[in-house]
């Protein structure tokens, strides 16, 4: 069979065969493979890191631009705060590599923020899903970029920022590949500074307010990591809320502190799937113990991700199907958080769909991107589910999510994209009034349909009808 197989990197669930991969490493690169598909009327699928779960870096038969090389770096601005950074450069190689270029410096500019959960995510990626991390204050990547270089489906290098092609600027953010390839990104940068961790264990009806209590206090960052014992009453309502706030920087860094290590992460992930009761358990006495201990504002949104953890999972149970976890990210009215919390718990209760990890964090209003998903300050409810590789346990997770889309929708939320393709197209219109006009938008900027992957032809099909 011709043609390379590729999958996306968590879920497993996305197997397509593209054409051919090709990995750019500059500019003029992508634009002569731009340039050269066009000639051979070839349709282009973009890729990043891979780790997007519906299916959006790939597209069947297409020619495939792997962007992890463009790795080039600019001009670090040390007046404005900015940086300019190849598309294809990971959370750690930029975070790195910034250190180096200030070493010595007594203000060291890094990083607003990233995902958490994954750090070898580009640039490019994070970009094209407006991705965010766990600021308390901050609303998705787009408020910290400046510009970007956008190679349109002409193959022309196009600068996009809010003064320039200002529509491709907010389409492109969170467009999910389908406007052009982003070559290199002007990222907003902000001092780093140290902060110390406050945890404590408390419910969902005490979240908010003690959030709230956090902000007023000066915290920028904080999580609450809730309880996935479905048997429990404590199920998605006891948590551990950690929150960071900034310290003097005269205070010492310990050279030294208890981490979370790989083996540790192991042995939590066996445990969410066998033993949902001592989990959380072990993760929140961890977290107890970390109280007070000092952490770097860009580092501590680093974490260790353990690569294929389900095929050695898989392996040492012995089950015959293989499984991996999907992920969804439900938005909610914070005012709205606990009835959703206690909805959520009701639907997911039975076990169908075990919840291997979940939490909730704090999104603000994004107002610029086209298809803005935080369409106000939202709090936001991330759920991992045990995905079975079957017929029938791809269809119950899928029925889950859509259910708890629903329960989101139904209190005036809205969903993530980036994570499946399993919402319906009613569901989509709800939390998207947009996307139908983003779908004629991409026909604008790319009429010969040259950026494809499978994620937009499911789109143009489920919206194919007015
Ligand atoms: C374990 C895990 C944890 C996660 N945690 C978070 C989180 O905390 N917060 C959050 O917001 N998201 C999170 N995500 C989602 C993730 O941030 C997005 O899926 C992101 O798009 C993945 O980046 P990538 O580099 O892997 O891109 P890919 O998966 O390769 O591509 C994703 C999309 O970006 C496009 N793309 C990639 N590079 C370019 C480029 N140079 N130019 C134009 N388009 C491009 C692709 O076409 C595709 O549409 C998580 C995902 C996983 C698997």
């Amino acid at each position: 069979m011709t043609g390379v197989l590729c999958n996306d990197i968590h879920s497993k669930l996305n197997p397509t065969r593209v054409a051919r991969v090709l990995r750019p490493a500059s500019e003029a690169e992508v634009v002569a493979a731009l340039k050269k598909a066009a000639g051979e009327g070839m349709a282009v699928s973009i890729c990043g890191a891979r780790h997007a779960m519906g299916g959006q870096q790939f597209g069947e038969g297409t020619l495939l631009l792997d962007l992890s090389h463009l790795t080039e770096w600019g001009e670090l601005d040390r007046e404005r705060g900015t940086v300019e950074a190849g598309a294809g450069l990971k959370w750690p190689e930029l975070i790195d590599g910034l250190h180096a270029r200030q070493a010595g410096e007594e203000k060291v500019w890094s990083i607003r923020q990233k995902q958490t959960g994954a750090d070898d995510l580009t640039l490019g990626g994070s970009l094209a899903a407006n991705i965010h991390g766990r600021g308390l204050n901050l609303c998705p990547i787009i408020g910290d970029v400046e510009a970007f270089t956008l190679v349109d489906a002409a193959g022309v290098p196009r600068r996009c920022s809010r003064e320039e092609n200002a529509e491709l600027f907010r389409l492109a953010i969170g467009g999910y590949g389908c406007f052009g390839v982003i070559t290199s990104v002007c990222l907003r940068l902000t001092p780093r500074i140290k902060l110390e961790r406050l945890v404590e264990v408390t419910t969902i009806e005490r979240l908010m307010p003690a959030l709230e209590q956090r902000m007023a206090n000066g915290c920028l960052f904080g999580d609450f990591q809730f309880s996935i014992d479905e048997r429990s009453p404590d199920f998605l309502c006891r948590g551990v809320l950690s929150s960071y706030r900034p310290v003097e920087p005269e205070r010492e860094m310990p050279e030294q502190r208890e981490e979370l290590e790989r083996h540790h992460w192991e042995e939590l992930i066996r445990l969410a799937h066998d033993d949902r009761a001592k989990v959380f358990e072990v993760y929140s006495s961890f977290y107890l113990r970390t109280h007070g201990a000092l952490y770097w504002s860009d580092t501590h949104q680093l974490s260790v991700y353990l690569d294929d953890y389900h095929s050695q999972l898989d392996h040492e149970c012995g089950t015959e199907v293989p499984a991996s976890e999907m992920i969804s990210e439900l938005y909610v009215p914070r005012d709205r958080l606990v009835e959703f919390m206690a909805a959520a718990a009701e639907r997911l209760k039975d076990g169908a769909v075990p919840v291997i990890y979940g939490t909730v964090r704090l999104i603000r209003r994004d107002e610029e991107s086209f298809l803005a998903w935080a369409r106000e300050d939202f709090a936001c409810v991330i759920f991992n589910l045990h995905t079975e590789h079957s017929e029938a346990g791809i269809a119950t997770a899928a029925e889950a999510f859509r259910a708890l889309i629903d329960l989101a929708l139904s209190f005036g939320g809205s969903f993530f994209l980036t994570y499946h393709r399993w919402a319906r197209r009613d569901q989509i219109e709800r939390a998207y009034p947009r996307f139908a006009e983003f779908l004629r938008a991409k026909l604008v900027h790319d009429p010969d349909g040259r950026f494809q992957s499978e994620w937009w032809r499911h789109h143009r099909e489920l919206f194919a009808t007015p």
